[in-house]
């Protein structure tokens, strides 16, 4: 199926517990399947969260929700009418993932969070997603109670009494909940109603600096490519506003290290934009929405592997701090997903820090009651005020504990 490419207006998370059908929801809203690295890779900008854009649809002479579609033609041969075309990110479920999940939150407008019907509710990754949606701040969300084909209307009607339950009290508590199959397409449009109606595009004023936040960095080179071959370094991720032009020069923090009679600091690099690539397309000015690659003149070693993932990007001298320590005023959960309660944080203690899309370690040098401070392993690029998930080594694993708020 091949469908016209629009450039994304909105961002919209798919988080939810493992196998409960993420992946195959987006699939059947956008003939896409977010898992294909490899096609990826080709296209060099898709982050490690898979992503895949879908652009909803209209026809002019049906009533809702039956005249919600992906089609570009109507089952009465007419030309359905585009509303506007959004962008999935599809968050992996798996605990240890939390991580991107959680970096894949700060570019998220909404979150369609998927359920299955044929699971008591909740499976350990639907509690801890809907838990880091609440301390992130996203509030516009959809539940899509998924794979009722599997269960009877019996079972189906206490699994959604089961959901409503769940998310009685937290920021999804009023978000409606949509039965679905994504494998068999059924109610499809309906979800789409649902998305339509609770998860708007933003606000987005197009006058002020753009800032890019860089989930990922490439190398596109071949191996063996001669000197005047060599194409820039890639930075894929998202713009949190603003427009992007090709030509634009941007600077990049917290930058690079450099080594200095041994200490470390950190420097931001200042390039300029020389291609922008927004899905499939090359464009010349880009917006919020989507995902973007941004081919810029920088070394391509300083991009490789994700080098550059986690900083922030926008015009020269426009940019927050860089900090390599700082206070967070801190607000714990009660308890972890599985109920053990909550310890305060205690000084000297290493945590895990999520900081828009920067993952960063760092160890509380000093802990009172409601705020620490912690000395970060690399440092990061963020405005006070700045959300942070904090998360702490449980046993073998990092479990999220709370959520920060950057002081200064
Ligand atoms: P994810 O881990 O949340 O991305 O889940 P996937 O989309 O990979 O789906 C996990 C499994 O559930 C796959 O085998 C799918 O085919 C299956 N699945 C997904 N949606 C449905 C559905 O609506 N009905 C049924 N019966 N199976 C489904
Ligand atoms: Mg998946």
């Amino acid at each position: 199926m091949t469908r016209e490419h629009r450039q994304p207006e909105v961002n919209i998370g798919l988080v939810g517990h493992v196998d409960h059908g993420k992946t195959t929801l987006v699939q059947a809203l956008s003939g896409e399947w977010t898992d294909q690295h490899s096609e990826e890779m080709k296209r060099g900008i898709s982050i490690r969260l898979g992503y895949a854009d879908a652009t909803f649809r209209r026809c002019p002479d049906m009533d809702a929700p039956e005249c919600y579609t992906v089609d570009e033609t109507c089952p009465d041969g007419s030309d359905s009418e585009v509303l506007r075309t959004v962008s999935f990110v599809d968050a992996p479920g798996h605990e240890t993932l939390m991580a991107t999940m959680l970096s894949g939150a700060s570019m998220m407008d909404g979150a369609v969070l998927v359920v299955g019907a044929n699971e008591p509710v909740p499976q350990a990754q639907t509690a801890e997603h809907l838990m880091a949606l609440d301390i992130i701040g996203i509030e516009n969300i959809v539940i899509a109670q998924n794979k009722v084909d599997l269960v009877d209307n019996e079972i189906a009607r206490e699994n959604y009494q089961q959901i409503k339950q769940f998310v009685e009290g937290t920021v999804a508590e009023d978000a409606p909940v949509v039965p679905i199959s994504a494998q068999r397409g059924v109610n499809m449009d309906l979800l789409m109603q649902a998305i339509e109606e609770q998860i708007p595009t933003p606000d987005r004023s197009p006058d002020v600096d753009p800032r890019m936040q860089i989930a990922r960095s490439f190398d596109i080179n071949r191996p063996g490519t001669t000197f005047d071959e060599l194409m820039g370094g890639v930075l894929g991720g998202s713009l949190v506003r603003g427009r992007l032009h090709s030509d634009d020069e941007i600077e990049l923090r917290p930058g690079r290290e450099f080594e200095e009679e041994g200490q470390s600091e950190y420097r931001s690099i200042t390039t300029t934009v020389r291609s922008l690539q927004a899905g499939n397309d090359l464009v010349d000015e880009v917006g919020p929405g989507g995902l973007l690659g941004v081919g810029t003149g920088l070394d391509p070693a300083l991009t490789k592997g994700d080098a550059l993932a986690g900083q922030v990007a926008g015009p020269p001298g426009t940019l927050p701090p860089t900090w390599n320590s700082f206070t967070i005023e801190v607000e714990l959960l009660e308890r972890l997903v599985d109920g053990d309660e909550i310890e305060p944080i205690n000084t000297g203690e290493p945590l895990m820090l999520t900081v828009g899309t920067a993952t960063t370690v760092g160890a509380v040098t000093s802990a009172r009651e409601n705020e620490c401070e912690v000395n970060l392993k690399r440092p990061v690029c963020a405005d006070p005020g700045a959300k942070i998930a904090i998360n702490r080594r449980v046993g073998t694993r990092w479990r999220l504990i709370g959520v920060g708020t950057l002081v200064g």
